[in-house]
Formats: C-alpha cells, structure tokens, sequence
C-alpha cells in the first residue's frame, strides 16, 4: 500500500462511518474512499427519527443529512448502498461484499484501512407475537416510514411504548402530540431508568400530566395478534392487558460486533469492539467506531459502550483522519453527556449518577440544588432541579443530572465541560458565565450546586441525602408555617416546626445532644439554619433539596 494514497474501506454509512468517510478526503485528496452501506440511505439524521413521526420536523427529506450523490460529487466518496459487507479476511486485508439486487451473489473489495461503523441493532425480545406486523422498532428510516404510516392512520387512536430510556420517551412525546392515546412501560421501577429516581420523577409526573399512562416496574409478557398477524393487544408480566393499535419497542440496543469477533478483533469487557485511544482496534489497519466500539470513559477510568451520536461523530472523525494520514488526536474520553425533553421538561446527565457510582465501586458525595433557570425577577423563570457528584477525596466533579424547564441543556454542557477538564467543585464554583437577567443569574444553578459542595468539602455544612431514613433524629423544618400546612415532610414524624428567621430566638427548644437535621423547600433556607445551629454547638445537617426532593422520594 501506498500512505500516500491508501484505499480506505469503511463499513456502515451513518453517523460514525460518514463522519470518518468525509475526514478522510479532507486530509487526503489521493486516498481511494469506499463506503459500504447496507442500507438504502446513508448520514441520516437517527435523532431526528422521531420528530419527523410526530410531525415537528415535516419533511422527510430534512432528515437526509447528505445524499450518496453528494458524497460522490463533494467528497469524491465512492459509496455503495444496499451493499453488506459480511467478512473480512485480514492476512489478505480484503472483506466480502454482497452485491445490491437481492442476490446471493459476492466480490471482494480490498483495503489498507478498513472502519467499522456498523452501529448497533434494536433489542426484540423473543417473545410471543413480536414478529406482528404493527410491532416495531425505530433505528432507521425505514422503521420511521413504516411506524409514520401507522401513526398517520385514522384508526390508530391507541399505542404502546416498551421501554422508558430516550427513544421511548422521545416516542412517547410525540405519538401523544399525533394525538394517540399512549401507554408507556418500563420494567425497572422508574422512567429514565439511567438517572436516580428522585431525579427522574418529575419525568414521570410530567408523562402522567400529558395523559400518558405510564406503567413501571412491570415487563412485557407477550403480545395478541389477530389472524393477519396485526397485534391488538399486549399483556404485562403482572397479568395487566393494553389493547392497543401499535407497539413500539425501544428496550435498548446490542452492538453489531459480529463482522469484528468472526474476524478475531478483540472484544472489549463492555461488549463493544475493543480500541485504543486513536480508534484501532486490535489489529493496527482496522478501526472501530460508534455504537459498535468502546471508548475511554472518564468518571470510571475505563472502557465503555457509549451509543450515542456526539462520540460517534467524533471518533469517526479522528478514526478517518489516521487511516487517511497515520496520525490524529487522541480520542476524549466520554461521559455519556446526554439530554432528552418529555413535553415542557427536559432531563439531561453527564458522567457518573449515585446509582452508577454505587456500582463502579466508586465513591462519591452528592448535593441537590434545586434553583431558577434565570433571575427569579425575570419573567417566565422556570425551575431545575441539579444534582452533582464529586470525588470525597479531592472534590473532582464525577457527574451531574438536571431536570427542569429552560436551560437544562446550558448546565449540562457547562459541567460537562469543567469534567473534560477534570475540574473540581472549587474549579466549578469559580467559572466566569455570562449573564443577564432573561438569561441566568449572577450565581447561576452550576455555581449554587457548586458553593453547596464546596461548604460540604470544606466541613462548612454537612449534607444528608434526601432518601435518608431520619428516625430517632431530631429534624427542625425551617419553612413557614403557611407552607408546612400545605406540605408536611414526608417520611418522618415528629418533625420540630420552627421557622428560620425566628430560629435563633429558640435554640433552647432543641436538645443539642441529639443529631439534627434541617429542612426547608429546597435546601437554602437549611444551609441558613445549619449555620446557625452549628455555630451554637449542634451536631447538625441539611436535608439535601429539601421537602421538594425529598417528597419525591416518598411520594
Ligand atoms: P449508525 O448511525 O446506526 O450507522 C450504522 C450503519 O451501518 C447502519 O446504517 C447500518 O445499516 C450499517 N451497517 C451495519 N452493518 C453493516 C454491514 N455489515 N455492511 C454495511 N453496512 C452495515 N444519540 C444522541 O446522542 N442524541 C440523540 O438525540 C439520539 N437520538 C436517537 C434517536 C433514535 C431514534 C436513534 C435510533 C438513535 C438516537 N441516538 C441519539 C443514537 C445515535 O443515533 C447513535 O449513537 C449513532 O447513530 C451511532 O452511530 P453509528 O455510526 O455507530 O451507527
């Protein structure tokens, strides 16, 4: 082969491999450049899917990011649709090709560089009457025109979405805004089972204020198809019966590793083709990027399967730019930075949640500050609840979700950003952000959240989680009387009611030997009141979020 001008395969048209395909000709106008796509369509908008179901985004043609023609006349691409790749032969760096037209028939296309990018694959439990014709799932433009044609039938009045990570819910949304009545079903016992439950509550309240019905904690069990093979009703594994004109499943995705593993590429502990930090995989000429690859994952210094479209995009750049030059920056490490909007709120995570660190063995301290997305004198501010994760040792940040209004999508980025930095809840507090009134606040949400663990590094205020069990432990509810009355504290008795500003005349009504905890609506007037026990010798701590998390909780 020749470096100058190698012939660079790549296998999958989409996001990883039309971003690698595209790389590769801007930095090598001689290397030969083919392209394999299984499919009919190449670098289509996956994200777009949806919206164009629910008819936000109208024209189909919107979602044609670029055309094979297109990639032939700018990128001088040669790309082949409706063509599979099915093996590769690595000791004679050729793959096996079957042709388009349906045929068995094959022919061989060499290579020097070869990139996988053939994605992942929807999960479709073996179950009974999956294979109905009404019974979908949603990867790719076909799934979108043949699930649209179903929406767009008068008799469809009803459906059902297993499943409630981000494509599910993103379905939900807008079947319910076609006007379908819709079921949504999650077999863990939450919506948005990635975040933390008190986190992704409001998700779920949000669901049932849209007349979603939402049913959690409960599996699909099979589905009824009529005699033409049309499903018209699905049965839960707690004996729950939804009839129902259509059926989508978005329970996940596997990684297509297949072509990988039959050629002997190493598989790495996550299931996904194993990389190093310039995307080759285990043999230095083969490349793997996207849903199908592993990448470097921050929070828990390792490997991990990441599928979603921003790494994808980004490690098909720097995988195209070393088989098109031998060179390329090393690939960040990824977080699984991510946001979907359900109706009027959106819920967003970067890096680690309480729940993943639990289970990477990581240990983390949390804070959860729940705040207004610009100056509360501003009309139209909106709330947002944010939860930080930070290292005990050092304070590194190690992850955050927010779920709220407006701006959630501004927050995630911002933390996102000081964690590709590795930066700490001191760095965080620090950052300089811009701000006027209709947009944020001169202490914006990053820099509460921040200042709170800040106190709570530096032995300032201890924080309690709001999920704790608070018996036996004296707990003063600081909020006023009026509010109190409204809502009391939930999961616990004999709560002291004494109001902030009225807490310093009352100290001798508390018994300093016990263990205290405060509580106000969302944790600031608590940091008050911890401040002020505290300076007057109490062993004490602030509910974190206050009742608002806490409710939550225990609702
Ligand atoms: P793909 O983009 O799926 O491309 C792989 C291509 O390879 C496919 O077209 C496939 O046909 C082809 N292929 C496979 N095997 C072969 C073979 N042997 N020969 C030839 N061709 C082959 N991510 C986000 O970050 N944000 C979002 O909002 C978001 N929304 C999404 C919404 C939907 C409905 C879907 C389905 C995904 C969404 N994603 C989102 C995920 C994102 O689209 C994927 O992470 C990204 O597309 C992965 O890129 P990829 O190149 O690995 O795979």
């Amino acid at each position: 082969m020749s470096m100058v001008s190698p012939t660079i395969v790549i296998v999958g048209g989409v996001a990883g491999g039309a971003s690698a395909a595209t790389r590769a000709r801007r930095m090598n106008e001689q290397a030969e450049i083919v392209l394999f796509e299984k499919d009919e369509y190449v670098s289509f908008a996956n994200c777009g899917l949806p919206y164009h179901i629910g008819e936000e985004i109208p024209d189909r043609n919107d979602l044609l990011v670029a055309t094979p023609e297109f990639l032939a006349q700018r990128f001088r691409i040669d790309v082949r649709v409706k063509q599979e790749v099915l093996s590769i032969d690595r000791d004679r760096k050729v793959v096996t090709v079957r042709k388009a037209g349906g045929s068995d028939e094959t022919y061989e296309q060499s290579y020097d560089k070869l990139i996988l990018a053939p994605g992942a694959s929807p999960v479709v439990p073996p179950l009974e009457g999956v294979d109905a014709a009404n019974v979908l799932t949603l990867r790719n433009l076909n799934d979108t025109d043949r699930i649209k044609a179903i929406v767009d039938r008068d008799a469809t009045k009803r459906a059902l979405v297993v499943g409630a990570g981000f494509i599910g819910l993103e379905m939900v949304e807008q079947l319910v805004q076609r006007k379908i009545a819709t079921t949504l079903v999650e077999l863990q016992s939450q919506v948005l089972p990635l975040l933390d439950p008190e986190m992704a509550k409001p998700i779920e309240q949000e669901l049932l204020r849209h007349d979603v019905t939402v049913c959690t904690g409960a599996g699909l069990d099979r589905i009824i198809a009529d005699e033409h093979g049309v499903a018209f009703a699905a049965v839960l594994d707690d004996g729950t019966r939804i009839e129902t004109d259509l059926v989508i499943l978005g329970i996940g995705v596997r990684p297509n590793v297949s072509l990988a593993k039959e050629a002997g590429l190493e598989i790495g502990a996550s299931g996904g083709i194993a990389t190093n930090d310039s995307m080759q995989t285990s043999d230095d000429d083969i490349y793997a990027v996207g849903d199908a690859a592993e990448y470097p994952y921050a929070p828990g210094d390792t490997r991990m399967r990441i599928a979603l479209a921003g790494p994808a995009n980004r490690a098909g750049r720097l995988a195209g730019e070393h088989a098109a030059t031998g060179q390329c920056a090393k690939m960040s490490a990824v977080m699984g930075t991510s946001i979907v909007r359900v109706f009027g709120i959106s819920a967003a995570m970067t890096g680690l949640t309480s729940g993943l660190a639990t289970r990477m063995k990581r240990e983390a301290r949390s804070v959860t500050i729940v705040s207004k997305h610009h100056a509360g004198y501003f009309p139209g501010a909106e709330m947002m609840t944010l939860k930080l994760l930070y290292a005990s040792e050092d304070g590194t940040i190690l992850g955050a979700q927010i779920v709220g209004g407006e701006g959630v999508d501004k927050r995630v980025d911002v933390i996102a950003t000081a964690m590709h930095f590795e930066g700490t809840v001191c760095d965080l507090a620090g950052v300089d952000l811009a701000y006027a009134p209709p947009f944020g606040s001169a202490k914006d949400p990053v820099h509460l959240a921040a200042f709170v663990a800040g106190n709570q590094l530096d032995g300032i205020e201890n924080l309690t989680d709001a999920d704790s069990n608070l018996e036996g432990i004296q707990v003063v509810d600081v909020r006023t009387a009026a509010e109190v009355q409204k809502a009391s504290l939930k999961g616990v008795d004999n709560v002291i009611h004494i109001p902030v500003d009225e807490l310093r005349e009352h100290l001798d009504e508390l018994d300093r030997s016990r263990e205290t905890i405060v509580s106000c609506a969302v944790g600031a007037r608590g940091h008050i009141a911890s401040r002020i026990l505290k300076q007057n010798g109490f062993d004490v701590s602030n509910l974190s979020g206050g009742a608002t998390v806490r409710d939550r909780v225990f609702d």
